[in-house]
């Protein structure tokens, strides 16, 4: 008997939601509450033991008393980064241990770091709770991937490369492929990455080369802020430099300079027509909803981890990668591969904890849990991963 209450319904939601019923002797019961209740209805259609509800997560009193009501084992927090620490709140008061797959950010500040939720963790501790942050695929399974290599493969990490491809195509002129206002936020920031125990800036997307990811081939790969590369370079104190990548179609590109120039990007209210807007959130509104972009998206995303670093004195290379298919997503869960390569690690780790495998009370990263346990579920649930040892890594 377990029962988890799922917060959010968007894209990720269907996914994660989808795949806890698929695993029935774990997830006997479901409840999915969000802010318009009419989208968690909609995951919900056909499962006996899925409810839903609405609740406005910014709210902590009306968690708490959703929380009283359900009593839920599991928070899973498949909102948004804002909502982050009104649900840690809202665990804390009721007592309940909380799994995420991105770290918060404050509304009006494009500014997202670990330390707001670290903060949380002697709290966590003493109330004997466990809180897993970011268990997504990027956050999330590049954690694992690390801590995986760190466990089996090299006796010291010292470069690390986490490289993103989409090589799908949805057919829209322009769209995101999970909530835009979070993406268009992440991409149009500074880039940042560690090199020899200091943080360095470069321009917005000003860093890139071509990269080639296995079944796809060469792919423009830009270098950008990720958020898993603060809780890696923490954990994996011998890393010489640590960086992230991410592939972007030219047409896309265009679009988001088109955006930024026009100031649809800005994230502070405006008035228009007597009425606060903020640009950025109205921009969502019109944007295509990336829940709803599965049906004629093709191609597949590989994303991975390419690793240097010592083994018996020799230095290794290392590649560890999932490739996704959007179609094969799609026909399963109704979604697309971004959707589904951040919901199903999130069933993942929801499951690891509701069976005592990934269980300590505190605030923890998942690199900092038993990486085996995580990577064959990744297997045998709709992510096989693969290794390549001794090649190129191209960076
Ligand atoms: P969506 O925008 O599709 O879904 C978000 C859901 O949260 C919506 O149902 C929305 O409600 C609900 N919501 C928003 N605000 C509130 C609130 N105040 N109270 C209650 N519900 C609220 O996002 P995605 O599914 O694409 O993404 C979900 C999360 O996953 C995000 O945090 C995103 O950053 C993260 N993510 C992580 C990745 C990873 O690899 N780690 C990759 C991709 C995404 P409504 O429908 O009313 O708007």
């Amino acid at each position: 008997m377990s029962r988890v209450l799922v917060i959010g319904a968007g894209g990720v939601s269907t996914v994660a939601v989808k795949k806890m019923a698929m695993n029935a002797d774990v997830f006997t019961d479901i409840m999915i509450a969000t802010r318009t209740k009419s989208k968690a209805d909609k995951i919900a259609q056909g499962y006996s033991n899925i409810q839903t509800a609405q609740v406005d997560a910014d709210n902590v009193k009306e968690l708490v008393a959703l929380f009283e009501s359900y009593k839920p084992e599991l928070v899973v927090n498949l909102a948004l980064p804002y909502q982050d620490l009104s649900i840690m709140d809202a665990c804390l008061e009721y007592g309940v241990s909380y799994l995420d797959t991105a770290n918060y950010e404050p509304l009006d500040e494009a500014k997202y770091q670990y330390s707001w939720q670290w903060a949380y963790k002697d709290k966590f501790e003493k109330a004997g709770l466990t809180a897993i942050l970011g268990c997504g695929f990027d956050p999330g399974v590049t954690g694992v991937f690390t801590a995986y290599a760190a466990k089996h493969h090299f006796d010291t990490l010292e470069y690390l490369d986490i490289v993103d491809c989409n090589a799908g195509d949805h057919h829209k002129a322009f769209a995101t492929n999970f909530n835009p206002e979070i993406n268009i936020r992440e991409i149009t920031q500074r880039g940042k990455y560690w090199e020899n125990g200091e943080w360095k800036e470069t321009d917005p997307l000003s860093v890139h080369q071509p990269l080639n990811y296995p079944n796809v081939g060469p792919k423009e790969s830009y270098l950008m802020y990720h958020e898993e590369l603060e809780s890696l370079v923490k954990n994996y104190p011998t890393l010489k430099r640590a960086r992230f990548w991410m592939t972007f179609g030219q047409e896309y590109l265009t679009h988001l300079r088109v955006i930024q120039n026009i100031g649809m990007d800005r994230i502070d209210p405006i008035l228009y027509n007597g009425v606060e807007i903020v640009p950025i959130q109205f921009l969502k509104a019109v944007l295509p909803d990336p829940g709803n972009l599965g049906e004629n998206y093709t191609g597949e995303t590989s994303i991975g981890c390419r690793i240097r670093g010592q083994k018996d004195g020799k230095e290794l290379t290392y590649y560890v990668y999932n490739n996704c298919s959007h179609e094969a997503a799609y026909k399963e869960t109704g979604a697309q591969a971004v959707s589904y390569t951040t919901g199903v690690p999130a069933m993942i780790g929801s499951k690891l904890f509701l069976e005592g495998v990934w269980r300590k009370p505190g605030v923890w990263n998942v690199e900092e849990f038993d990486p085996d346990p995580f990577m064959a579920q990744l297997n045998v649930q709709g992510l096989p991963w693969h290794e390549l040892f001794n090649v190129d890594l191209e960076l």
